[in-house]
């Protein structure tokens, strides 16, 4: 599949990769007609999902829409918004794959870790991170193209990340909650001035919180 001009969307990627069979099997599908796009992304599919048929009472992202009258979805994006895994886990989604990693897990976290900071995906790719499981944050992701500095969407903010520059920032907050800083501390604190208080630190704190003495303790005990 190729990405190109107006078929450029994160659902795209994914669902090249990401199926949710018994989604698909719930719900009916329609082909679009001439001038169907998805509310979602703006984008037409072969496949699109009328909104009717899905539970939107707690749906809050309308003012995301690139196309407010429409009153479909695109499979990929209805799919993203239907499958949980999206919104419980971080996604790492390149071409060729789509992870879902949970950062409480030490594999899965240094996996992520990896993914950030050290080896990003070949681009093209798009990396969430949830800080609040009941949003939807992975339709908001950024597309990247390159590995140099690229869009990680923390909850609602979409950060950006340079791994030369950030990897040992990363580092310095890491060894000061191993060595049991708390993250009030950092955040108050003089070491990390260049980057504190930001959404970057934010994502910091949240990626690093498992490595504090009090929280393996707690695990262990
Ligand atoms: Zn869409």
């Amino acid at each position: 599949m190729e990405y190109t001009g107006n078929n450029l969307s994160v659902s795209r990627l994914v669902f090249h990769n990401f199926r949710n069979a018994e989604l698909e099997r719930r719900l009916r599908l329609t082909s679009p007609q001439e001038g169907d796009v998805c509310a979602y992304c703006g984008n037409k599919f072969d496949f699109m999902v009328p909104m009717k048929q899905l539970e939107l009472s707690r749906y809050t992202d309308w003012h995301l829409h690139q196309a407010r009258t429409s009153v479909l979805f695109c499979l990929p994006c209805a799919t993203i918004l239907r499958t949980d895994d999206f919104r419980r886990k971080a996604v790492v989604a390149d071409s060729k794959t789509v992870r879902f990693l949970t950062m409480a897990e030490p594999s899965d976290r240094e996996a992520l870790i990896q993914s950030l900071f050290y080896t990003p995906p070949d681009p093209l790719f798009a990396i969430s991170i949830p800080s609040d499981y009941r949003k939807h944050i992975m339709l908001r992701a950024k597309l990247n193209f390159v590995r140099s500095q690229f869009y990680v969407q923390f909850g609602e903010h979409a950060v950006l990340l340079m791994p030369d520059v950030h990897r040992n920032v990363y580092e310095s907050v890491k060894a000061l909650i191993q060595s049991g800083a708390s993250s009030a501390q950092i955040v108050r604190g003089t070491s990390i001035s260049s980057i504190r208080p930001s959404p970057l630190l934010s994502f910091l704190l949240e990626i690093t919180k498992f490595d504090h003495p009090s929280y393996r303790k707690d695990r262990e005990g």
